[in-house]
C-alpha cells in the first residue's frame, strides 16, 4: 500500500472506491506553502525566527465520491487546517495565523454539465491523475490572507512598545508620589 496523499491516481478511481484520506502531515511536507512561509519569515532577525515553524501539524480529511447520480463527475470534499507563522505588516513581529480551508472540488469529468453547479469549484486537471496532497496544498495557499496583521492590538508589538514607554515615563513619578504619601 502506497501513500494515499502522495500517490497519483485517477479521480474516477478515487471516487469509485469512495476513498477517505485522513490528513496528518507537517507544514514542511507541503513544499510550496513552506516556501511561501519561509520567504515571509526571511525578513526576521534570525534570533526572532520561530523554532520548528516547519513542524506545524497539517490536519484534516478528504472524501472522494461522485457529484452526480450517473457517476460521471468525480469530486472531493473535505477540510484542512494548519497554523503558520507570518510577519505582521504593522509591527514586523511574528503572528501565529491559523489557515482553514474547505474543499469542494470537481475533478475533471464532463464539467460542462456542472458549470452551473455552484456547490463545487472546478479543479483543472493537468494530467489524467491527481495527487491529493496537491489539492490540500493549493487550498491552504488560497486561504492565506493578503494582509497579515495581529488581530489583537494588545499583542501587536508597536502599540505595546508605545504603551511600555508610556509606563516607564509615568511609573517613577507614581512611585515617588506614593513614597511621599507614606512619609506624610
Ligand atoms: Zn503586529
Amino acid at each position: 500500500m502506497g501513500n494515499l496523499l502522495r500517490d497519483r491516481r485517477t479521480p474516477a478511481k478515487l471516487a469509485a472506491i469512495g476513498q477517505v484520506i485522513e490528513i496528518a502531515e507537517e507544514l514542511g511536507d507541503l513544499e510550496q506553502l513552506t516556501e511561501i512561509v519561509r520567504s515571509d519569515l526571511e525578513t526576521l532577525d534570525p534570533d526572532k525566527l520561530p523554532r520548528n515553524w516547519r513542524k506545524s501539524p497539517v490536519v484534516g480529511q478528504l472524501s472522494f465520491g461522485f457529484a452526480d447520480a450517473q457517476d460521471g463527475l468525480p469530486m472531493v470534499e473535505g477540510q484542512v487546517g494548519v497554523t503558520i507563522h507570518a510577519v505582521c505588516q504593522r509591527c514586523l513581529g511574528v503572528v501565529k495565523m491559523p489557515l482553514e480551508a474547505e474543499l469542494r472540488l470537481l475533478l475533471g469529468g464532463d464539467t460542462a454539465d456542472a458549470a452551473d453547479d455552484d456547490r463545487y469549484e472546478i479543479w483543472e486537471l493537468d494530467e489524467d491523475t491527481v495527487r491529493p496532497l496537491d489539492l490540500v496544498e493549493e487550498a491552504l495557499i488560497m486561504a492565506i490572507p493578503l494582509t497579515v496583521l495581529h488581530v489583537d492590538d494588545a499583542v501587536c508589538k508597536q502599540p505595546a512598545a508605545i504603551a511600555e514607554a508610556a509606563k516607564e515615563t509615568t511609573h517613577p513619578f507614581a512611585m515617588l508620589k506614593s513614597q511621599m504619601e507614606q512619609e506624610d
